[in-house]
């Protein structure tokens, strides 16, 4: 874990002051920059030492078999794994003869500060090498967002005390070895080789590499493009081979002089294109490199990212450790989905390899809302993947004897590639998850248009699959049986209320979308038969609930069956899925995420405020975290049934997950879900903001060390702003000219807010509530009163 601390605290950037090679694969994660389509994590530019080497591009993976002990009918037979492809950070310097490396010489400092404002990762190092010549190296690198295909590296160095030959070696390297693989069911498969040589082209000043890989058979290039500025001599040469092209620069410089290269790099890829076309593409990404040079991508990446943190920056006062983590989770929600355009937000974005670079409901669920309100256009994006994969999903439904669209549990491609069905196939709340995506989408902006291309066929085809995988009983009660919610340590149970109340809810979704498009519906082979059986279905739902107790039951049965026992549990036996067996959790009433309580915050109009406050109390004291998918939520359900100093403290969980390494993986990649979560534990927490029904509202309430909130939200094309302070809430909307109005409600009342009238209430005096829930024994989150 990293201990606290171990970047200072500081509103825009992600500071790290010295180098420790223990934690390099964490800082990895961390200093990982992106775009949506390339991902570079931020190993050392010379490439060693490392912790996990790692470049990848969105949806650029890699077949493999799934070994099965026992097959059985439906298993998926093969698993999609990302590939590292070609890296282009390699940039190796020899300083009279000796290769700058960390672990040699005299390392007299060392600084990468990651800037969220500007979009790049800088490094600044003094070195002396072992016979005693000491440099300066300061390097600069970005992922541009304006230039999707494109890479862009700064590398100065400058002898400090005599004259130095130096010698810069950068590279393009294809097959990086990586190294091997832990036990650990999270983190990647290790492909050997994966990539086979098509083309080496050679230039004086860069080049190409073209490769293919075997099985999935899709096609890369990287393409890279020297610009050097130096005084005096220099000589610039390249060589290329299959799997490695290098480009050397030779000069001798005084001390005071500095050699300054500019390395361009460009990817591209394609499942169809031929050769000569993905070349030509990387070869075009360059030339527009080129055209805007350093300075321009610079300038137009800071451009974009001011941009976007006038409409999507959250403010915290009180808490500057929290206020930090925040942009910085933000920051990586926007590296993961920008540019992704129509591809999928893996779990670990383009950070790292963790989960095989798998796209979850995590996307969905928790990074959706974000970007929703923030940046819809990425939103949508995601959806018209999910779209695109909708004959994969018809055909999966197929084979498991159902209707509809069955989608992947986890996935790169669109196919199922989870080789445990009960925690795979058995999810089918995704099909959920992306209609009430689909729903939230439609009702934030008002985009009728992606309705009728994307959304109503994704609303029908899984209300269709939940129609066939659910029944009647004979008293009329709708049941949706032998399923998993998203508590991974209760499987295949009966009626598990999330899934129950979310497939409701796409019931409904759908129905509404087949009447607002009744032309297009009857396309798709709706007619009111099948609407009146989703409503009818959708009312009968059933949901589990235990009079005695007076909770909810997260399943069928789930309040009847042995407690955990938390006393015996030592902290080092978390999480559990590594240390007890299946069979043990799945029998006894431990809770690895927010499930129910996910259930009372998306479906929060299907409870009582009465019911949330006791389900709350019956759910945290069983809900052990080992999901960081957790914390996020809590801290939801925690402000909205008025524990306010609890919702902090899970607040506080969810946004320094990676930043102090909280589940001791950030190694593998961050927890896109929990840094996209931190923004739902601001806004949907704190803020109180929901959006049933079409109707936007806010019922806002501080913690006591937190003295004001400020967030924007997109809604229909309208910004509005919140500013929330102990006492009362200001609401301005911040475009829309004279005529635009919002009405929204506060705390049960509705407000109307113009652009020229802010509009400042109340909040109003809380209810009193009982004592804040206990979690199970050594689990209860850090308090961030003392912290
Ligand atoms: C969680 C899932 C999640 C997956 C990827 C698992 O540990 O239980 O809910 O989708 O991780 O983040």
């Amino acid at each position: 874990m990293i201990r606290e601390r171990a970047y200072p605290v500081d509103p825009w950037h992600i500071r790290e002051t010295r180098l420790d090679l223990d934690l390099l694969a964490q800082s990895e994660s961390v200093f990982a920059l992106a775009n949506g389509h390339i991902g570079i994590r931020g190993n050392l530019d010379e490439g060693e030492p490392h912790g996990l080497p790692g470049t990848y591009l969105n949806s650029f993976y890699e077949l493999r078999p799934l070994p099965y002990a026992e097959a059985g009918y439906g298993f998926p037979e093969s698993g999609q794994t990302m590939v590292n492809v070609t890296n282009a950070k390699l940039m190796r310097l020899l300083v009279d003869d000796e290769p700058f490396d960390v672990r040699y010489g005299e390392l007299r400092s060392h600084e990468r500060v990651l800037d969220l404002r500007a979009g790049t990762l800088e490094r600044t190092v003094e070195w002396v090498s072992p016979s005693g010549q000491a440099i300066r190296v300061r390097t600069v690198r970005l992922v541009s967002f304006t230039q999707r295909s494109v890479v862009a590296f700064l590398y100065e160095v400058e002898p400090l005390d005599g004259p130095s030959r130096l010698i810069l070696q950068s590279e393009l390297v294809a097959n990086e070895q990586l190294p091997p693989m832990s036990k650990d069911p999270r983190v990647a498969a290790v492909l050997d080789h994966p990539l086979q040589s098509e083309e080496v082209l050679e230039q004086r000043t860069g080049g190409l590499l073209v490769h293919r890989t075997k099985a999935s058979d899709l096609r890369m290039a990287a393409a890279m493009e020297h610009l050097v500025d130096t005084p005096g001599k220099h000589a610039v040469t390249t060589e290329g081979h299959p799997d490695w092209l290098r480009t050397t620069v030779a000069c001798k410089l005084e001390p005071g002089q500095k050699l300054r290269v500019v390395k361009l790099a460009a990817y591209g890829w394609s499942s169809h294109r031929s050769l000569p076309a993905v070349r030509d593409q990387v070869g075009a990404a360059l030339a527009s490199a080129r055209l805007d040079g350093w300075e321009g991508l610079v300038e137009a990446q800071r451009d974009y990212l001011d941009a976007f943190w006038d409409h999507s920056d959250v403010k915290v006062e009180g808490d500057p450790e929290v206020q930090q983590a925040v942009r910085f989770g933000l920051f990586h929600t926007l590296q993961a989905g920008a540019r992704a355009e129509q591809r999928p937000i893996g779990s670990k974005g383009l950070s790292g390899p963790g989960y095989d670079g798998h796209t979850f409901w995590d996307a969905e669920s928790f990074v959706l809302p974000a970007l929703t309100y923030t940046q819809p256009s990425a939103a949508a994006d995601v959806l018209r993947w999910r779209h695109s994969t909708l004959d994969l999903a018809r055909e999966r439904a197929q084979t498991l004897g159902l209707q509809g669209a069955a989608f992947p549990w986890r996935t790169i491609r669109g196919q199922e590639c989870s080789a445990y069905w009960p925690a795979g196939t058995a999810g089918f709340h995704i099909g959920a998850d992306i209609a009430d995506a689909v729903r939230r989408y439609v009702q934030a902006t008002g985009d009728y248009d992606f309705e009728r291309e994307v959304g109503l066929e994704l609303l029908v085809e899984t209300a269709r699959l939940w129609r066939s995988l659910g029944h009647h009983d004979r008293h009329g009660r709708f049941h949706i049986d032998g399923v998993t919610g998203p508590d991974e340590y209760t499987a295949v149970v009966n009626d598990n209320i999330y899934t129950n109340l979310m497939a409701q809810q796409n019931f409904m979704a759908a129905a509404d979308a087949a009447k607002r498009h009744p032309d297009l519906a009857r396309k798709l082979g709706v007619d009111d038969e099948e609407t009146a059986g989703w409503r009818d279905a959708a009312a009968a739902v059933h949901i589990p609930y235990d009079r005695e107790l007076g909770v909810h039951q997260q399943s069928e049965g789930f309040t009847r069956l042995q407690e955990w026992d938390f006393e015996a549990t030592p902290p080092e036996a978390y999480p559990l899925l590594l240390n007890y067996p299946y069979f043990d959790l799945y029998r006894k009433q431990v809770v690895k995420q927010a499930d129910l309580v996910m259930a009372m915050y998306i479906r929060g109009d299907a409870f009582t405020p009465e019911e949330k406050a006791r389900n709350f109390a019956y759910y945290d004291a069983r809900t052990v975290r080992d999901s960081s998918l957790s914390a996020c939520v809590q801290a939801v359900l925690a402000a909205e049934t008025g524990h306010l100093e609890l919702a902090h403290d899970y607040l506080g969980e969810a946004a320094l997950m990676d930043l102090h390494d909280l589940h001791q993986n950030s190694r593998d990649g961050l927890h896109i879900a929990s840094l996209a979560g931190t923004w739902i534990s601001l806004v949907a927490g704190l803020g109180g903001m929901r959006d049933f029904n079409g109707q936007l509202s806010f019922a806002p309430r501080l913690p006591s060390r937190i003295n004001n909130l400020e967030f924007s939200l997109l809604w229909r094309g309208l910004r509005l702003r919140v500013n929330v302070t102990a006492d009362e809430v200001t609401y301005s909307l911040r475009n829309g000219g004279g005529s635009a109005r919002l009405v929204i409600n506060h705390h049960g009342k509705d407000v109307e807010v113009t652009q020229v009238k802010p509009v400042t209430v109340p909040i109003p005096p809380p209810h009193p509530v009982g004592p804040a829930p206990i979690q199970p024994q050594g689990r209860a989150p850090v308090r961030r009163m003392t912290s």
